[in-house]
C-alpha cells in the first residue's frame, strides 16, 4: 500500500473525519512507533508504521469485505434521497468507500457482497467472467420438467440473444420451488427468466455468488466480515 498521510489513515480507519483527526493530531493523542507526533501530514508506511489511538493500536486495512443477508425494502445502492440503502445497514463499517458488488432488486433477499475493492468487484461482475450466481425462487405456478429444461438450455428475455445455459432444480418435491443458477447477471434476470416461461416469481434470495456462499446464521439485514479464507477464495 506504501505511505499515506497520518490524517487519512485515521479516517480511513473510521477514527473520525479528516477534520475531527486533524483536531486529534494536534492535540497529541496520537503516536506512531511510540513516539506523539502532531502533524496531520505525516507519512505512514501502512505495513510497518505502529500507529496508536490513545494508547490503543491500530491495524490498517485498506479493503473491507462483508457478506450482507439483504432483507427485502432496502436498496442497493450506496446512497438514496428517499429510500434505505443497504450501506445504511452496516453500523460497523470503517471505511467511506464501500460499495455493493452488483445489484439485487429491492424486493430481493440475500447475498450481497460490500467492500472497497474495485478489482475484485471488477472481477466478480465482469461479463466475460461469467461467475455463477445461486438463487432460491418461489413461484406463481407450478413448474415443470419441460420449463426446468428450456430455463436450462436458454431462454428468450427479450435481448439479442437467448441466456445462456444455467441450470435449474426443484426445491425437493415443491412444485413451486427452484434453485436456479445463472452465469449472466442482466437487469431482473431471474424474474424475465421465468416470464419467459410463462410464470412469475414470489420471493428470489440470492444464496451464492462464485464461491461464496450465504452464511445461514445471518437474518435479513444482518452482515458479517468475510473471513480471510472466503476473501481469498474470491480473488
Ligand atoms: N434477478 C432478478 O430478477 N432480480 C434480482 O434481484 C437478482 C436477479
Amino acid at each position: 500500500m506504501g505511505k499515506i498521510r497520518l490524517d487519512k489513515y485515521l479516517a480511513d480507519m473510521g477514527i473520525g473525519t479528516r477534520s475531527q483527526v486533524k483536531q486529534q493530531i494536534r492535540k497529541g493523542g496520537i503516536s506512531v512507533n511510540g513516539v506523539c507526533v502532531k502533524s496531520p501530514e505525516y507519512k505512514i508506511d501502512t505495513e510497518k508504521d505502529q500507529v496508536e489511538v490513545q494508547g490503543k493500536s491500530l491495524c490498517y486495512e485498506a479493503f473491507e469485505y462483508y457478506m450482507l443477508n439483504k432483507p427485502k425494502g432496502v436498496v442497493s445502492a450506496t446512497e438514496d434521497k428517499w429510500e434505505k440503502t443497504v450501506l445504511d445497514l452496516l453500523v460497523s463499517k470503517k471505511r467511506k468507500d464501500l460499495f455493493p458488488v452488483g445489484r439485487l432488486d429491492k424486493d430481493t433477499e440475500g447475498l450481497l457482497l460490500i467492500t472497497n475493492d474495485g478489482m475484485l468487484a471488477h472481477e466478480l461482475l465482469a461479463p466475460k467472467k461469467h461467475v455463477d450466481k445461486t438463487y432460491f425462487v418461489k413461484l406463481a405456478k407450478p413448474v415443470s420438467e419441460g420449463d426446468l429444461k428450456q430455463l436450462e438450455r436458454g431462454v428468450d428475455i427479450g435481448e439479442k440473444e437467448k441466456t445462456m445455459p444455467a441450470e435449474a432444480r426443484r426445491h425437493g418435491q415443491e412444485p413451486k420451488e427452484v434453485f436456479l443458477t445463472i452465469r449472466e447477471g442482466k437487469f431482473h434476470q431471474v424474474k424475465r427468466m421465468f416470464q419467459a416461461v410463462d410464470n412469475d416469481v414470489v420471493y428470489l434470495k440470492r444464496l451464492s455468488m462464485g464461491s461464496l456462499e450465504l452464511d445461514e446464521r445471518l437474518a435479513p439485514g444482518e452482515y458479517r466480515a468475510l473471513t480471510q479464507e472466503e476473501t481469498e477464495r474470491l480473488k
